[in-house]
C-alpha cells in the first residue's frame, strides 16, 4: 500500500515479557482540569453529552469536547498560502480539540463499558461532521495518546482531534498507494487484504459481524494492530448505529487484550479516514491503527523509514488471540 519495508528481526524475537517499560497506572495525585467541577479550567466546551440536561460548562456531562488549551493550530484567520522563493508557507490554521471520554478520572478507555466507548465514537463522528463544513480543512485526524511514554500530558482519559488545512503525508502515502492499486485492479486494496487475512487467519486477532482486528503483514511496531470494517467504507463518519456498536465492542476487546498481554502498556491509536472533500470513494477504506509503545524509534528508522520490529505479526496475533480477558 505505502511501499514501506520493515525488518522483522526474528533472531532477536521478543515475547511480551521481554519488553521492559513502565506500566500505565492512574495516580490521581495532581490537579485535573478534566474532572467534574473543574470545567472552568478548560476553554468553554464545544459540545457535551449531558443526559440530565445540565447547563454548559458545569458538571453532569458524560463526555465533553473542548478546544485544546495549547493548540498546535489556531482556528481563526485565513490560510494565506504563498511562496517564498522556491519554498511555500501558510498560516497555522486548524482546529485542535480534546475529547474527554468520561468524567471518571480512574477509568481507562479499555475499562469503560462498551456503551460508553460507543459514545466516544459518536463524539468523533459528530465533530468530524461539524468540522467538514469548514472548507479550509482538508483532513481531520482523530488520535489518542495513552500514557506518558505515548505522549499523554494528562492522565485523565481523552482523545484528540486535529483538523488540518492539508492532507498529511502519512495519509497521502496510503491514499496514493490505494489509488494506484485501484487503478490497476479496480478493487480496494484494503478489501483485498481483509479477504486474504480472513482466509489465512494467521494474523487475525478477532472479528465480529462488521469488523476485523488484524496484525498487519508489515507492522512497524511489535503488536501493532489494525481494526477495519469488513465491508467497504471510505469514511469513518458515515458508519451506522449498529456499526458503532460493533466497533466499540471490538475496540474494547483489543485494548483489554493489549493491557493483558503487554501488562498495561502506553499506546497510541489513530483513525485513518478519507480526506474531507472526497469522503465517498471506492479505493480508500477507513481503519484504526493501534500502536503499543514498546520500542524506541532511533537513528536507523529516522534515516531510512525502515522499522525494525522484533515481534513477527503472526506471533503477536497469536498472543493477543489467546489472551483470556
Ligand atoms: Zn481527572
Ligand atoms: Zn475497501
Ligand atoms: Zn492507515
Amino acid at each position: 500500500m505505502t511501499g514501506r519495508w520493515v525488518i522483522i528481526a526474528t533472531d532477536r524475537s521478543k515475547r511480551p515479557s521481554d519488553f521492559v517499560r513502565e506500566r500505565v497506572q492512574i495516580r490521581g495525585t495532581s490537579f485535573c482540569p478534566f474532572c467534574y467541577h473543574h470545567e472552568a479550567k478548560t476553554p468553554p466546551e464545544i459540545m457535551a453529552y449531558r443526559p440530565d440536561g445540565s447547563p454548559r460548562n458545569s458538571p453532569g456531562w458524560t463526555l465533553r469536547v473542548v478546544p485544546n488549551k495549547f493548540p498546535a493550530l489556531g482556528i481563526e484567520g485565513i490560510l494565506g498560502r504563498q511562496g517564498e522563493g522556491l519554498y511555500d508557507k501558510m498560516n497555522g490554521i486548524g482546529a485542535h480539540e480534546v475529547i474527554i471520554e468520561t468524567p471518571d478520572h480512574n477509568l481507562t478507555l479499555a475499562g469503560m463499558p462498551a456503551s460508553q466507548i460507543e459514545d466516544v465514537l459518536w463524539a468523533y463522528r459528530d465533530r468530524i461532521v461539524d468540522l467538514t463544513r469548514d472548507r479550509r480543512f482538508k483532513y481531520i485526524l482523530i488520535f489518542k495518546n495513552h500514557g506518558d511514554a505515548a505522549g499523554a500530558s494528562l492522565e485523565h482519559t481523552h482523545s484528540q482531534l486535529i483538523a488540518l488545512p492539508v492532507v498529511p503525508k502519512r495519509v497521502l502515502e496510503e491514499l496514493e498507494g490505494a489509488k494506484s492499486y485501484y487503478g490497476y485492479k479496480e478493487r480496494c486494496v484494503f478489501c483485498d487484504m481483509i479477504q486474504q487475512e480472513l482466509e489465512s487467519r494467521t494474523r487475525v486477532v478477532a472479528e465480529n459481524d462488521g469488523f476485523l482486528a488484524v496484525a498487519p503483514f508489515a507492522p512497524r511496531f511489535p503488536f501493532e494492530l489494525w481494526i477495519l470494517p469488513k465491508s467497504h467504507q471510505s469514511a469513518f463518519e458515515d458508519s451506522r448505529k449498529d456499526e458503532f456498536e460493533q466497533l466499540a465492542s471490538i475496540l474494547k476487546d483489543m485494548l483489554m487484550r493489549i493491557d493483558k498481554v503487554l501488562d498495561l502498556p502506553a499506546y497510541n491509536f489513530i483513525v485513518h479516514t478519507s480526506p474531507t472533500p472526497d469522503t465517498e470513494n471506492d479505493y480508500y477504506h477507513w481503519h484504526f491503527e493501534i500502536m503499543p509503545k514498546l520500542t524506541k524509534v532511533a537513528g536507523f528508522e529516522w534515516g531510512t523509514g525502515f522499522y525494525i520490529n522484533p515481534t513477527p505479526p503472526e506471533e503477536a496475533a497469536k498472543f493477543l488471540r489467546e489472551a483470556v480477558v
